[in-house]
């Protein structure tokens, strides 16, 4: 068995499909197969893989990540691992989708996100059928954005900047960098509060309009960002530290990354925000990687910046 990666490039699928004498959409359940042992199960030891096809091509994968010793609602479902693979990863529109198990009622709710859900092809590789039908026949009649937000108003995967500024990044570069620079030897506070800011920047938060952005640094001085997003029925959202780690997990490419590795966490939110993650964030971080630092910047949309 080849060893699984969490995204494969579209020649690549073509070929492998080719090789084996089934289409793209057939190779689906053999790729569902071999991702399965990458999820991240203490509790459940059930193992869910979500494996979806771009509108480039490329295959990407989720798994799901549960954290002993936190509340249950900081579990990364498989579905929500692959949108944020997708979305990381600058892909536009999920063309079809294979998971192993019928997905759970919070991962219906959690696709409407995308423009279009109801027509997305779905198939569930554990069942006696191998027909694709559609999420529609999931989720019959879905609350979703349509329901709270006007329709121009771009939803998961599609392109936006929130127009986001870091209060005073001057002032809090100079001084982070004296703090920063010691013993591991590198200088990266700026870096990382930038990387956190972009993620902000690209965060999916129309309902609270409070976008926010982590970044985590490792030990070999990799930058792993993640964008808050959320849901229209709120919690099935997911938060930014958890997007982070997604982008941990699948920058480890044979899922090896242990949380450990973490040696500094970056927050941005706003100033003003109705839903704040810092303390959501801090929790999380201290039980999964508890030497990791973390810091916290604020921002404002520049509408408001301009304003003052
Ligand atoms: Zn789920």
């Amino acid at each position: 068995m080849e060893k699984p990666r969490f995204i494969i490039e579209a020649s690549e699928a073509k070929s492998l499909a080719q090789s084996k004498g089934l289409t793209l959409t057939q190779l689906l359940p053999n790729i569902v197969k071999s991702a399965q042992p990458l999820a991240r199960v203490p509790i459940s030891k059930f193992h869910v893989a979500a494996v979806g096809v771009g509108i480039s091509g490329r295959i990407f994968i989720g798994v799901n990540v549960e954290f002993p010793n936190l509340p249950f609602h900081h579990t990364i479902h498989a579905e929500q691992f692959l949108l944020t693979n997708l979305s990381q990863n600058k892909e536009t529109q999920l063309q079809y989708l294979a998971v192993s198990a019928a997905p759970c009622g919070h991962c219906r709710q959690f696709l409407q996100e995308i423009r279009g859900a109801s027509d997305i092809p779905l198939l569930i590789t554990n069942s006696d059928s191998s027909d694709f039908t559609s999420l529609s026949q999931f989720l019959s009649h879905p609350f979703g954005p349509h329901d709270l937000l006007p329709k121009h108003v771009p939803l998961f995967l599609e392109p936006r900047h929130n127009d986001l500024s870091l209060l005073d990044l001057e002032a809090e570069a100079s001084i982070d960098d004296d703090s920063i620079a010691g013993s591991n030897g590198y200088n990266n506070n700026n870096q990382l509060k930038i990387a956190a800011l972009e993620a902000a920047n690209e965060s999916h938060a129309p309902y609270s309009e409070s976008p926010s952005g982590v970044a985590l640094l490792d030990s070999s001085g990799n930058v792993y960002k993640g964008s808050y997003m959320e849901s229209a029925a709120y919690n099935p959202s997911l938060g930014p530290v958890q997007a982070a780690i997604v982008g941990f997990i699948a920058g480890g490419g044979d899922g090896a990354a242990e949380y450990g590795d973490l040696v500094e966490a970056v927050l941005v939110e706003k100033e003003d925000a109705v839903v704040k993650q810092e303390s959501t964030a801090r929790l999380f971080l201290s039980s999964i990687s508890p030497n990791c630092r973390f810091n916290v910047f604020l921002c404002a949309s520049n509408n408001n910046i301009n304003k003052n």
